[in-house]
């Protein structure tokens, strides 16, 4: 973790360096068969030497400042060490890997206590616990491992006062702003419009009664897990619910609905339904294709066409794929149309095998942001509303805001998507230019 952010002052950029060179076969050294393996282990700890030597060396690895005490840190808990601890004498890491084990020793040498400051787990204190037996340092060594420092959680300035009773610790000229209102919490949402709230609102339509089990990945398409969708049921990594849906296929009587975004189908999707085509899995994989990479900024991805840089490239287009690996039951829907999805949704859990639905529509942020976003508004014609909130419940979009008796639409927040009018029993939602 390094969430701080500082002015970069560049050293000088070397312009000469070639952009292309050659590649020297050597197969004992690139080929790693037994033979050449056993070679390769040898030269792989000669070459660890050498780094370890590096780091000895490297300017990266300082020492600042004098005092009985020794701190240890490296990363952004440096920054905390030198914002509110005085009267010590720093070992700051910049090289951790291999760490500059004989200049740690040497430091640690004649101290009456080391404190290692590292956030998230103790990967630098182990090691220092183990240089100090190895040299014989009868050294306390204070840290995570005897509970000076929390484990869990990034560093702030209240953490530092923890190392109060053994060294000088300042107070925050400003102390962290605590408030006693009792704010409403403000978890991320689907935006007003997203096209995942159109096929999560049809997928649970469609599942009904249906024991499913749904198998999340990692996207916007994960904010599914709120109410009213409740469709993620468990992320593990890039890949995963896909991959675990064929296991919930194999050992449980509930349909595994995988829903995965197209980055990640073209990251990691690809494989587990191969996978669950060998295995004769019977899962529903649903590719929220939105054109995109959207929650990490909408970088582009081997379906959209762009390459980074905005260079036009070919699209990889994944209906084709997926029917090329062979899967049998292969549907491209428009999520904006509620009602269409609910119906290829029910075929697609009802199929014995591996069903891929596509929902393919782009995400509005990333149309707006190219200026491709039409102007359009949706307005609810309150002669013919019944109150029935059916709109609210099934797509919950955060532009629609429930009266007691009625319900109105925000026209700064809606885009005029059409999917409360497509759910709407009365029709009486207009989507307007
Ligand atoms: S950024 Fe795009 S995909 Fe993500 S929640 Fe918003 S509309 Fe949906
Ligand atoms: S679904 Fe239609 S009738 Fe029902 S509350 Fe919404 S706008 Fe009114
Ligand atoms: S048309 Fe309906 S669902 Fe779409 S953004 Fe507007 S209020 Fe939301």
């Amino acid at each position: 973790v390094n969430h701080a952010r500082s002015v970069v002052e560049f050293g000088p950029i070397n312009k000469d360096t070639p952009l292309k060179g050659h590649f020297d076969k050597d197969d004992a050294k690139f080929v790693n068969i037994p033979a050449y393996a056993v070679q390769n282990r040898v030269r792989l700890l000669e070459k660890n030497k050498l780094a370890q030597q590096l780091s000895e060396e490297s300017p990266l690895n300082r020492i600042e400042g004098e005092g009985e005490i020794g701190i240890i840190t490296s990363g952004v808990s440096y920054c905390y060490v030198k914002e509110f601890v005085s009267g010590v004498s720093i070992l700051k890491l910049g090289f951790t890997n291999p760490l500059p084990e004989k200049k740690i020793a040497e430091f640690i040498k004649g101290k009456k206590a080391i404190i290692v400051v590292e956030e998230l787990e103790p990967f630098v204190e182990d090691q220092v616990l183990r240089i100090c037996a190895q040299n014989r340092l009868d050294v306390p060594v204070h840290g995570k491992r005897d509970g000076t420092l929390p484990r869990e959680w990034e560093f702030s300035p209240d953490t530092m006062q923890r190392l109060k009773d053994i060294v000088s610790v300042k107070k925050a000229a400003v102390p962290m702003a605590k408030s006693d209102m009792k704010l409403p919490g403000r978890p991320p949402s689907l935006c007003a419009g997203c096209p995942h709230r159109g096929m999560y609102a049809a997928t649970k339509k469609a599942a009904g009664q249906t024991p499913v089990v749904y198998c999340s990945d990692i996207g916007c398409y994960t904010l599914g897990v709120q109410p009213p969708f409740r469709t993620a049921d468990f992320i593990i990594c890039m890949g995963g619910g896909a991959g675990a849906a064929g296991g919930f296929a194999q050992v449980t009587d509930q349909k595994p609905i995988a829903f995965i975004g197209d980055s990640t189908f073209f990251h990691a999707g690809v494989q587990p339904l191969t996978s669950a085509l060998f295995n004769h899995h019977s899962i529903v994989m649903v590719i929220l294709d939105n054109r995109t990479t959207a929650m990490t900024g909408h970088q582009p991805n081997p379906g959209t066409g762009r390459h980074f840089g905005g260079i036009n490239t070919d699209a990889l287009d994944i209906e084709t794929l997926v029917k090329g690996i062979g899967v049998q039951f292969v549907r491209t829907v428009d999520p904006y149309d509620v009602t269409s999805c609910v119906k290829v949704m029910k075929d697609a859990i009802d199929f014995d095998g591996v069903a891929v639905v596509i929902s393919k529509c782009p995400c509005p942020l990333l149309l707006k942001k190219e200026k491709r976003l039409e102007k359009k508004v949706c307005v609810v014609n309150q002669d013919d509303c019944i109150s029935c909130f059916t709109c609210v419940r099934m797509i919950a979009c955060p532009a629609l805001i429930k009266r007691d008796k009625s319900v109105e639409v925000d026209p700064n927040q809606c885009i005029g998507c059409g999917m409360c009018a497509n759910v709407c029993p009365k029709k009486c939602i207009e989507v307007r230019q």
